[in-house]
C-alpha cells in the first residue's frame, strides 16, 4: 500500500499515520518527524531547518525531496509506505512522481482529513502545552495555517484530478478517525 495522508497541521494526521501503518504494516514516513529527530541530535540538517520549521516556514524542496528520497529506498519502504506531511508542494508532488516512476511504483490513494480550522487551531495550542514544540505558538500556528492553505491545500485538486483523492472527516475521537479512515482505504485500495 503506498498511501499519502494529507490534511492542515493539527488535523491529527501524526496519530493516524502511525495506526493506519501499524494496521496495514507499511511504515509511516513524517518529514517533520525526520526533520525534528534531525534538530534533535543537531546533525548537519538539523542546523540548515532549525530555523525554517521555528518560525512556521516549509523546508526547501530540494531538502525535503532529498530526504524522501533517501527514506524512500530503506528497506522497509520497498513494499509500501504511509507518507504523513509530504508532498506539501506542487514542486513536491512532481519530485514524488519522479521517484515513484523510477521504480516502477504508483500511488495507491491519497486522503485528506478535513477539519475545522478553529478547532485545530485550539488543539495545535494544546499540543504547545504538552510537548513544547518550538512552532506551536498561535503566531507560528496561523502562519502554518496560512501556508498550508496557499501551498498545500491545492495538492488535494491535483490528486482529485488523478481519481486517488478520498477525504475523511478528521473530527472526533481518534478511534472514529481512524475507523472512517480504514473505511476509505477499503473502498479505494480493494
Ligand atoms: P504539522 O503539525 O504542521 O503537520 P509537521 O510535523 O508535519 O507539522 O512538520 C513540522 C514542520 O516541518 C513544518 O512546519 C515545516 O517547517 C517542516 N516540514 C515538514 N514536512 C515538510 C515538507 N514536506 N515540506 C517542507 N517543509 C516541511
Amino acid at each position: 500500500m503506498r498511501l499519502i495522508l494529507l490534511g492542515p497541521p493539527g488535523a491529527g494526521k501524526g496519530t493516524q499515520a502511525a495506526r493506519v501503518s501499524a494496521a496495514n504494516g507499511v511504515p509511516a514516513i513524517s518529514t517533520g518527524d525526520i526533520f525534528r529527530a534531525n534538530i534533535k541530535n543537531e546533525t548537519a540538517l538539523g542546523r540548515q531547518v532549525k530555523e525554517i520549521t521555528a518560525s512556521g516556514g516549509y523546508v526547501p524542496d530540494e531538502i525535503t525531496n532529498a530526504i524522501v528520497r533517501d527514506r524512500l529506498a530503506e528497506q522497509d519502504a520497498a513494499h509500501g509506505f504511509l507518507l504523513d506531511g509530504y508532498p506539501r508542494t506542487t514542486g513536491q508532488v512532481e519530485a514524488l512522481d519522479a521517484m515513484l516512476a523510477e521504480a516502477g511504483h504508483s500511488l495507491d490513494a491519497v486522503v485528506e482529513l478535513t477539519v475545522d480550522t478553529d478547532e485545530v487551531v485550539q488543539r495545535l495550542l494544546a499540543r504547545a502545552q504538552d510537548q513544547g514544540r518550538a512552532d506551536d505558538t498561535e503566531e507560528v500556528v496561523r502562519e502554518r495555517m496560512r501556508i498550508y492553505a496557499e501551498e498545500t491545500a491545492p495538492l488535494a485538486a491535483v490528486y482529485r484530478e488523478r481519481g486517488l483523492l478520498s477525504q475523511v472527516d478528521g473530527m472526533g475521537t481518534v478511534e472514529e478517525v481512524t475507523g472512517r479512515l480504514e473505511a476509505a482505504l477499503a473502498r479505494t485500495t480493494g
